[in-house]
């Protein structure tokens, strides 16, 4: 799935939609045979460079692999085997996807962000307590959403530009369905300590939030 997020985010930002096309060196375009494509093992082996070329293989994407596996097995061994499992971890996906987005390009698509509501609306039909899956879930998700707008708002009215984008609000809100009221306090919190750490670290006004929203969802999720 690491390796499957990192195609899939690689390509939208590339433009390139064929979904379908064997994934070939960024570098020389030779096409790659099994044996270059196992997640983490093929990087280790061939050293991090291209088996035909010789190119250095960009880090990202053995790390993309790394860190859903690292997030799949926690998620495992927090939930065990149940259909919330499954939930969560599209949602895992999709979060990745939309953060290595993010973090190349500053925008985050609407049809990842509604992928997302659409995965926690058919975990409905698993749920026993269907009022109040649906009562957490949009009262996390107003919550966030609404809360973050006012920021955005207050933000734009003060500078005369945006400093943060709409596209981070409306990720809020389909995180918040997962993350439930009380959840969604813990993740902007966390979310927002770490996004201004990095934005310090990295002495840069704009820096994407994506990821800070991904990481802190992930983090309120598992404990
Ligand atoms: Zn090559």
């Amino acid at each position: 799935m690491g390796s499957f997020c990192d195609c899939v985010a690689f390509r939208y930002v590339r433009k390139d939609r064929d979904m379908g096309k064997r994934s070939c060196c960024e570098y020389c375009g030779h096409v790659l045979t099994v044996k270059d494509l196992i997640p983490i093992l093929s990087f280790v082996m061939l050293k991090g460079r291209c088996r035909y070329c010789g190119s250095k293989i960009d880090r990202r994407h053995v790390l993309t692999e790394m860190f859903c596996g690292i997030v799949f097995l926690l998620f495992y061994l927090r939930y065990g085997i149940c259909p919330f499992l499954f939930r969560d971890l599209i949602l895992v996906s999709i979060l990745t996807i939309l953060s290595l987005i993010d973090l190349e390009s500053y925008i985050l698509p609407d049809r990842f962000v509604l992928s997302g509501i659409l995965n926690w609306s058919i975990f409905l039909y698993f749920e026993k307590e269907k009022t109040l899956y649906l009562h957490s879930g949009l009262t996390g998700a107003l919550f966030r959403s609404v809360a973050v707008y006012h920021l955005y708002l207050s933000m734009f009215l003060i500078y005369k530009k945006e400093t943060m984008g709409l596209g981070d609000v409306k990720m809020l809100f389909m995180v918040g369905l997962y993350t439930g009221l009380y959840g969604s306090l813990k993740a902007m919190f966390l979310g927002s300590v770490l996004g201004m750490l990095a934005m310090f670290v990295k002495k840069k006004r704009m820096i994407p939030f994506g990821p800070f929203i991904a990481l802190g969802t992930i983090f309120v999720l598992l404990i």
